[in-house]
């Protein structure tokens, strides 16, 4: 755990990325960010993120999901919107609807890997002219194809931890985590996009080469749904116009340097993802 005049440091150096927000500013001034996240048996991931991405400033949230989550969703996140599909039908055009309107779309958290969903990331990748978040099952997917993320036509952002990592390279996991740093590099100079390597000290890098290592987080994180929390963050900051590769950098730092509050006020046995999400104003409070 970092000592809090590092973190102070740290979150500090995040202060102009951020920029104030306008007086006059109004909901579609700070961005409206699609999910298309959630699926029967993992509605929790997708209310996390979106909870995640409301906590970390977005204006508009959009969630498209199957019908039958709305009776769990729908009060879970009242501030979002939602675009509701039947995972039987058509989905192709109701979802380049919702991609046409958005500044940033997250793929992914608790998707599932059904045909379905192997449509939706493809309809994304097809028609995405926003940047791009692809985090857990989007990644999962596009493990059997992973060609389909080279040389991408807009800016993306894959979040995997080294499990998915692993599927993506087709490599063991033990191989990935011996080198981290280098799978990080070399995943984002090949396929050109934004490379978020979680884990202790995880590794953003960029296709052109530059890689930050994050000095915030603890064990206590290494919990299902820290991810989702993560990925929500990134959504949002991506949707209120940060440059891609600084708003995964800061998603990281920003969820790291909550994980350390939690730690402190609530145990590394004790805290929970949801506790994050909690604690999100409070380091916003020191960035604004
Ligand atoms: P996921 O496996 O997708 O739920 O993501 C787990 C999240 O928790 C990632 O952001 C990891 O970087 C973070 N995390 C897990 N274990 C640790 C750890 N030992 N130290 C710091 N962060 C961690
Ligand atoms: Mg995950």
């Amino acid at each position: 755990m970092l000592p809090s005049d590092t973190e102070s440091v740290l979150l500090g150096s995040l202060c102009p990325l951020f920029p104030k927000r306008d007086p006059e500013g109004h909901k579609g001034t700070y961005g409206r960010l699609l999910m298309l996240c959630g699926s029967i048996g993992m509605a929790g991931a997708c209310m996390m993120a979106a909870r995640a991405a409301l906590r970390s400033g977005v204006g508009l949230l959009n969630i498209a999901i199957p019908h039958a989550l709305y009776p769990i969703l729908a009060p879970a996140v009242p501030e979002a919107v939602f675009t509701l599909y039947d995972p039987d039908e058509t989905l192709e055009p109701r979802l380049a609807e919702a991609l046409e309107k958005a500044d940033a779309c997250l793929v992914g958290c608790g998707l599932g890997t059904a045909p379905y969903a192997e449509r939706i990331v493809q309809t994304v990748l097809e028609k995405a002219e926003c940047p791009v978040v692809l985090d857990a099952d989007a990644l999962n997917i596009l493990a059997k194809t992973p060609e389909k993320l080279l040389t991408p036509r807009v800016p993306i952002i894959v979040t995997p931890h080294p499990g998915e990592m692993a599927r993506l390279r087709g490599k063991l996991m033990e191989d990935i985590r011996a080198d981290r740093i280098r799978t990080a590099k070399e995943f984002a100079a090949k396929y050109r996009v934004i490379t978020v390597l979680k884990g202790a000290g995880t590794v953003t890098a960029a296709p052109n080469g530059e890689v930050r290592i994050n000095t915030t987080g603890n064990p206590g994180m290494a919990k299902g749904g820290s991810g989702d929390v993560l990925a929500g963050i990134t959504g949002a900051l991506l949707a209120q116009g940060m440059e891609p590769f600084e708003a995964a950098y800061a998603a990281v730092c920003i969820h790291g340097a909550a994980g350390d509050r939690c730690a402190k006020r609530l145990s590394e046995h004790g805290m929970l993802p949801t506790d994050l999400i909690e604690t999100l104003p409070e380091i916003f409070l020191e960035i604004e």
